[in-house]
């Protein structure tokens, strides 16, 4: 990884050389930048280039930035907002016979055994979440899966994974790759990721067939992607 000096912010890049006369600078929506230089251009003179481009590079990626996931840092104490499914939850934090997770009204109680530090409670909550998100995800994928069914596809098997700059993605071996996040996000909005990656599994790229086949199997897919984007979780 180079990287550049931009008044008090440094951009860090990728740099990629390949058989062209020119150099091309690319911002990618996971916030990377790559210089793909000519195989004989000096780091100097790429460097020098990508100074010009600054300005450009930096609008790219407050650009995709509103499209990533946005998580407030949090405290786990009691009085905490924190989300499930869309809706919003107070944190209580209480003592109990054994460490569980229990959803009460508006409230989201952490019940502790014997450790009240908040990096015990983090991790109850974080398991809690995944055990839900690892039934709910697959329940969702069941069900896009009759939508898929003139595609006589496979149900595709699925990892949950932290991704600090997706929400999902899909493997080239037809994984379905998920955000813990998500069960966070209001259903529809899980439902449009799910049946994005799973469109993947027919069309690779978001080319004009993938967009065609997603416009008719979730046509309201913009506005629950906006609803994600737009959202804290
Ligand atoms: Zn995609």
């Amino acid at each position: 990884m180079e990287s550049i000096q931009y008044g008090t912010q440094a951009i860090h890049f990728h740099l990629k050389r390949v058989e062209r006369k020119t150099l091309g600078i690319e911002v990618h929506p996971d916030l990377s930048v790559w210089a793909i230089a000519p195989l004989d251009s000096k780091l100097n003179e790429i460097k020098e280039k990508m100074l010009k481009r600054s300005s450009w590079i930096i609008k790219q990626r407050n650009y995709f930035e509103q499209f990533l996931p946005r998580t407030p840092e949090r405290q786990y104490v009691s009085g905490e907002t924190h989300f499930y499914l869309g809706r919003r939850y107070i944190l209580r934090i209480r003592k109990g016979q054994i460490d569980q997770v229990k959803l009460k009204g508006s409230d989201l109680i952490v019940f502790y055994s014997k450790d009240k530090s908040c990096h015990h409670i983090k991790n109850l909550l974080a398991a809690w979440y995944y055990s839900h998100a690892q039934s709910k995800f697959d329940k969702k994928i069941n069900r896009a899966l009759d939508l898929f069914k003139p595609y006589k596809i496979a149900k595709p098997e699925f990892e949950i994974r932290r991704m600090k700059n997706r929400w999902g993605s899909c493997t080239t071996k037809g994984k379905i790759i998920l955000n813990p996040e998500l069960i966070k996000a209001p259903g529809p909005c899980i439902e449009y990721v799910i049946i994005h990656e799973m469109c993947h599994l027919i069309h690779p790229n978001h080319g004009k067939e993938f967009y065609n086949l997603q416009n008719k199997l979730n046509p309201n897919w913009n506005r629950w992607k906006s609803k994600l984007e737009s959202t804290l979780i």
